[in-house]
């Protein structure tokens, strides 16, 4: 049996460990000033191997990325970053303002980016912004309740009693998390795309989205047949939100 009890998640900049990847010393040493007098917890690392070591730690909380760096360039950790860390926070600074730029990092799973000469204000307001969107993702979220099914995020099933599961896919768990952990707001296809699917929008992929929400509801219905409260809803030309009734999960203990 098993049981799961939901914790609410504080976020406090106290704590917060950000790891600063930028090979100039003097912009490094400005970030990680701003960054203390702000409370929070800054780690430097002076080139994109270093960065990457760092950033893979536990406890890490955020990454500020410069692109053009020695021994690795930002992409590169970016993207080797994401296949042990999928949603660490991320920023990019950048130098290079390109709109290439800008959606190669949005596409490989940047959270943001900066764009230099930033001050540290507007640093500082997108460190902010991006922890606060991140305190409330799936990083921690181990699953979530709906009617008597217990769906699990790790082993991408939900469960209906003792002997009754259905499998979920990969993308379809990434959906529910995402949902699940913004409980409170309607999420566009549009930001669906570009958080779960990491791209960025464009009109006729939006339907796929649709597709995908009608087979994962399926899937989630409750096979005794008995009603099951909708773990999906749509909200008219907005998106989707988690239902009322799909209740998030922190921590999961064997019973
Ligand atoms: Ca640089």
């Amino acid at each position: 049996m098993v049981t799961l009890e939901s914790i609410p998640r504080v976020h406090s900049t106290m704590a917060t460990r950000i790891v600063v990847v930028e090979d100039e010393p003097a912009i490094r040493r400005g970030v990680v000033d701003a960054l203390k007098t702000a409370g929070y917890l800054p780690v430097e690392a002076a080139d994109g191997a270093a960065g990457l070591e760092e950033a893979i730690r536990t406890g890490v909380d955020l990454v500020l990325l410069d692109l053009l760096l020695p021994k690795k360039d930002g992409f590169s950790v970016l993207r080797e970053l994401r296949k042990v860390r999928p949603t660490l926070p991320v920023i990019i600074l950048t130098a290079r303002g390109t709109e290439d730029d800008r959606v190669n990092g949005l596409k490989l799973g940047a959270d943001d980016y900066v764009v230099k000469p930033f001050s540290a204000r507007e640093l500082l307001a997108r460190v902010e912004a991006v922890m606060r969107r991140s305190a409330a993702r799936p990083a921690d979220l181990r699953g979530a309740r709906l009617g008597r099914g217990v769906i699990d995020f790790a082993r991408r099933e939900i469960r209906w009693g003792k002997d009754q599961r259905e499998e979920l896919s990969e993308t379809e768990t990434a959906v529910l998390t995402f949902l699940a952990a913004n409980k409170e707001r309607a999420i566009s296809r549009e930001e669906l795309l570009e958080r779960v699917w990491g791209i960025s929008q464009k009109e006729a992929e939006t339907r796929t989205i649709d597709m995908h929400i009608a087979r994962l509801r399926s899937k989630l219905r409750d096979p005794s047949g008995k009603p099951t409260p909708e773990a999906i809803v749509t909200v008219r030309s907005q998106g989707y939100m988690a239902g009322p009734e799909l209740t998030p999960l922190e921590t999961a203990e064997d019973a």
